[in-house]
């Protein structure tokens, strides 16, 4: 319970810093236009909050997950790299390789994810009314079995062992927690190499120009190469969220998923009966 509550403590410090910092670079970007606190923000923000304590909680489903994962993909008879092709390869050459793999992995689940039957569960994460730095926890657990599958993708096929790649996800932690804050900053000339809180915006944005655009986690070249980028320019006052979200609670963004995979399964069972 101790150790429970100390990392509770700890996590709420590192958030309230971040928000600190997102918010003064915001307020030094726009002025006191970035200051601004709607109701539904608050809110937002809560079931966030709560949605990352659930995340923490099944971090060892997600563990329990890899080991049979890795199994797999070696039972597939998958290709793999032997780990002594790294040998002498420079730590920072192989975190790019780790991250260029990763991130293409992970951009083609994404493009799966905008599919009909995969959607529900990425919606929620797509469900916020109001996008800020903390909306990155917005994702539903079952999202997590996808993204250790992109882990254990990344690590078998390069032979990196997982520990080796798990480090460079904290920060690729950090670095989504920026790209979902509210500045709308583009990165310039390093558009195209970095992806920035902009681009990423617009993937959330709700209107129809920007639907199934920019599924990048890092590097927005995967955009560029299969044809779904998009930024037509600042993003700060475009609308985000989705049309017919769930209810802006935890509970509800919880059990969304399920629901809309029952009703789709009751509406396939009623067409097959009626065929
Ligand atoms: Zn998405
Ligand atoms: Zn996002």
């Amino acid at each position: 319970m101790q150790v429970w509550l100390a990392g509770l403590a700890g996590q709420a410090v590192y958030l309230a810093v971040l928000a600190a910092v997102f918010t003064l670079l915001a307020f030094l970007s726009r002025g006191r236009a970035a200051l601004t606190w709607p109701k539904t923000l608050r809110q937002s923000a809560l079931t966030n909050f709560l949605i990352l304590q659930f995340a923490s909680l099944n971090g060892v489903l997600y563990l329990v997950l890899i080991a049979p994962l890795a199994a797999g993909y070696v039972w597939l008879g998958l290709p793999a790299l032997e780990a002594s092709a790294w040998d002498g390869v420079p730590l920072a050459v192989k975190a790019l390789a780790a991250l260029l793999v990763y991130d293409f992995s992970l951009y083609w689940v994404h493009r799966m994810l905008h599919t009909s039957v995969l959607w529900p569960a990425h919606a929620v994460h797509h469900s916020d009314p109001e996008l800020h730095f903390l909306s990155w926890s917005r994702g539903h657990f079952t999202e997590q079995f996808v993204i250790a599958a992109c882990l254990v993708f990344t690590s078998s096929w390069m032979g990196f062992r997982l520990e080796e790649i798990a480090g460079l996800a904290l920060i690729k932690g950090l670095h989504q927690y920026y790209v979902h804050s509210k500045l709308d900053w583009d990165h310039g000339i390093f558009r195209d190499v970095l992806v920035s809180p902009q681009f990423h915006r617009w993937h959330h944005a709700n209107v129809p120009e920007a639907y199934d655009k920019n599924f990048a986690s890092i590097f927005p070249v995967f955009d560029r190469m299969f044809g779904t980028y998009y930024n037509s320019g600042s993003a700060i006052d475009v609308p985000t969220g989705i049309a017919d979200a769930p209810a802006n609670d935890f509970l509800t963004q919880t059990l969304y998923p399920f629901r809309k995979w029952a009703a789709m399964l009751q509406a396939r069972k009623a067409g097959l009966r009626a065929a």
